[in-house]
């Protein structure tokens, strides 16, 4: 038996999972969803910024286009502080592409402008 606090949504639910995946204390279906993910193959958003390289002091936020393994996180957060970007910047622009040959890119999340 294993216990989880549901992060899917602000109730935290506690969660049980037993040996043949099934799940109680989950208050809706996503739960139980996140339970058995998390137990068979966790994996988590990332979020992060990079600097932009023609405006000082500035940086752009970015994201993985999919989540990531949990034990992928520190490798993708390592490749994504290797990262800069030339303003302007838009809103889903690809910055790198198949990260770590996971299928997974970086993308912008903030639109920049020149100046
Ligand atoms: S089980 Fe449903 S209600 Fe409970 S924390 Fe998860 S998403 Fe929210």
């Amino acid at each position: 038996m294993k216990e989880l606090v549901c992060i899917v949504c602000p109730r935290g639910c506690l969660l049980r999972v037993d040996d043949d995946l099934n799940v109680t204390g989950a208050f809706c279906p996503r739960g139980k969803q996140y339970a058995i993910r998390e137990i068979t193959n966790p994996v988590r958003d990332i979020a992060s910024s990079i600097r932009v390289n023609n405006r000082p002091f500035t940086l752009a936020s970015v994201k993985t286009s999919k989540p990531v393994p949990k034990d992928k996180i520190f490798d993708v957060m390592d490749e994504i502080a290797k990262l800069s970007v030339d303003a302007p910047t838009t809103i889903g622009q690809v910055v790198k592409q198949n990260v770590l040959g996971l299928s997974i890119d970086i993308i912008i999340t903030k639109k920049i402008d020149l100046y």
